[in-house]
């Protein structure tokens, strides 16, 4: 009888069957209805040190989670979930050093300035430095304000963005 239905939750779009309320709110898009703690906490190994190991996916050395849109970091979720929000602007270092710990107790919250001091920041993917090194776009215009747009985190050319416009419709008009 589809009146008996639980209606979805409208800020997870859940209904109440699959999300039983044991870990709370299941924030943001998330894959094969699992809750994103339940998927950290169920790869884990403890470490003599008390390092909690994530056994699931890396990217550079960090337990990573694939998600619908985007991949999430394990610690990120775990601390996010067992202690809070990541303050706006900073980055959890390692204490204990070991990337794909994600003991929240290891876990501290720094700015990206301070990681960089003790040696232990994300480094970004060259490809990354590249583009951000960047002064001026393949045609020679330059990428600074307001000949810049932000799309999927870089910076593309305005002026590039229009000439391809004008070629798009001149090649529609012939
Ligand atoms: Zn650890
Ligand atoms: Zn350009």
């Amino acid at each position: 009888m589809a009146g008996l239905r639980t209606a979805p939750d409208p800020t997870t779009g859940l209904t109440a069957k699959r999300n039983n309320g044991l870990l709370g709110k299941i924030r943001g898009p998330y894959k094969n209805r699992i809750h994103p703690l339940q998927r950290v906490l169920s790869r884990i190994e403890m470490s003599p040190q008390g390092c909690w190991l994530f056994l699931g996916a890396q990217i550079r050395g960090y337990g990573s989670v694939p998600n619908a849109l985007t991949s999430q970091f394990a610690n990120r979720i775990v601390w996010e979930y067992t202690v809070g929000p990541v303050p706006d602007g900073l980055e959890l270092d390692h204490l204990c050093r070991v990337r794909h710990c994600v003991n929240p107790t290891h876990l501290e919250p720094v700015t990206h300035k301070e990681n960089l001091r003790r040696g232990r920041a994300f480094a970004p993917n060259p490809d990354t430095l590249r583009r951000r090194a960047q002064t001026l776009c393949k045609r020679g215009h330059p990428l600074s304000d307001p000949n810049v747009y932000l799309y999927q985190g870089h910076r593309h050319c305005l002026a590039c963005g229009r000439l391809r416009k004008i070629k798009a419709r001149a090649t529609l008009k012939s």
